[in-house]
């Protein structure tokens, strides 16, 4: 634990919480609609998927398997004839995340694997953000995602502008820039972080100041563990803000025994009641290498899912708050996107090249 530092200041709007539709672009001509797959639940299907089933049996009840199961075998075909890897975050519902991701990860995961990998066609199943990362490290691919309308918002809360000003006031000072950002705050931007690399980001500028963008919360977990002084943002995200201390109190008193695990982008007295604080993927291998009888995820309620799917032994008590945008998200508007190529997530290339070098040397740091 670094020494406690207090945040200097914190500037700008709280979140709006509505993300606009960014402009949807039509197909790619150089890829047909392909014709859609006959969606059936019969003996063949429930034989090819009973591999898949067994991951998520845990989460998943028996009696809703035949409706994803035709699903999952088409979207797993079709990926094979697009040429194409689904990216899945850790908030995405099992079926998704267990049945026909290539990739599951945290942001940072998902940013370091987009880079490496070897397919014309990208499907991001997370939210807006994350899609454009992905296509700013991938400029010559298609990358799609299945609703337009996932969006963030920690996203929402600033703009480039929002940057350019904060420049303007604190000349010299760098700025670092959480990925839950769009490509323009990002093109705006020093560096990149995410919830997992964050400290290690900040610290790594060699600055006794940074400017941090745009989560109040993870600037406040940062400047609890660094010396390096902070200039914070309002933003924050819709579904950490409403976990409360006292919340997490009630849990340990009714059970002293219970392990609690908080994601940085919750408020300090979440943190402060927390046996643990870290990433998405932190908190997963926390629970893999510590495998508590036990445990409160204090994040998105699907990870809850997706981990106890894999540990069947950790009982996982979930105070339950949904991401609306990244249930978004769906089987069966994964299928469409891999039928019809949509929706097509584009950058400007101007500003893809300038939030490519950000996002870059986030990627390289070494870990
Ligand atoms: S969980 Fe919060 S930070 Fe993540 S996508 Fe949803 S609103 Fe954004």
């Amino acid at each position: 634990m670094g020494v406690n530092m207090p945040i200097i200041e914190t500037l700008g709007p709280q979140a709006r919480y509505a993300m606009p539709a960014p402009q949807a672009r039509r197909a790619p001509s150089r890829f047909p609609i392909l014709p859609m797959p006959v969606l059936e639940w019969n003996p063949d299907v429930e034989r090819e998927t009973a591999h898949l089933y067994e991951r998520i049996k845990n989460v998943v009840p028996s009696v809703e398997w035949p409706f994803f199961a035709p699903y999952v075998s088409a979207i797993n075909r079709l990926k094979k004839e697009r040429n194409a890897v689904i990216l899945a975050h850790n908030y995405q519902t099992p079926e998704i995340f267990h049945c026909v991701a290539d990739v599951v990860g945290d942001s940072l995961q998902l940013a370091r694997e987009a880079a490496k990998v070897k397919a014309d066609v990208i499907v991001q199943c997370g939210v807006h953000f994350m899609a454009e990362t992905a296509k700013i490290l991938n400029p010559d691919k298609v990358v799609l995602i299945p609703d337009m309308k996932a969006g963030c918002s920690l996203a929402e809360s600033i703009t480039g502008e929002d940057v350019r000003l904060l420049r303007e006031r604190f000349p010299g000072v760098p700025v670092v820039t959480y990925v839950n950002t769009s490509a323009e705050v990002k093109a705006e931007s020093d560096i990149c972080c995410t919830s997992g690399n964050a400290v290690q980001v900040v610290e790594s500028l060699g600055v006794d100041k940074v400017i941090f963008l745009p989560d109040q919360y993870l600037a406040s977990y940062v400047a609890s563990q660094s010396k390096v002084k902070i200039i914070a943002w309002k933003g924050s995200c819709e579904v950490h803000e409403r976990f409360t201390g006292d919340e997490l109190r009630r849990l340990r008193e009714s059970d002293p025994s219970v392990q609690i695990i908080a994601h940085p982008e919750c408020p300090p007295d979440v943190i402060a009641a927390s046996d643990y604080t870290g990433s998405t993927s932190g908190m997963i291998s926390y629970v893999r290498e510590h495998q508590p009888k036990r445990v409160v995820l204090v994040t998105e309620c699907s990870m809850a899912d997706n981990v106890s799917a894999e540990l069947p032994n950790v009982e996982f008590v979930r105070p339950c708050n949904l991401c609306p945008h990244m249930k978004r998200i769906t089987l069966p508007k994964i299928l469409d996107s891999l039928v019809y190529m949509q929706e097509e997530v584009w950058v400007d290339p101007a500003i893809a090249a300038k939030a490519r070098r950000a996002v870059e040397r986030m990627v390289n740091l070494k870990s």
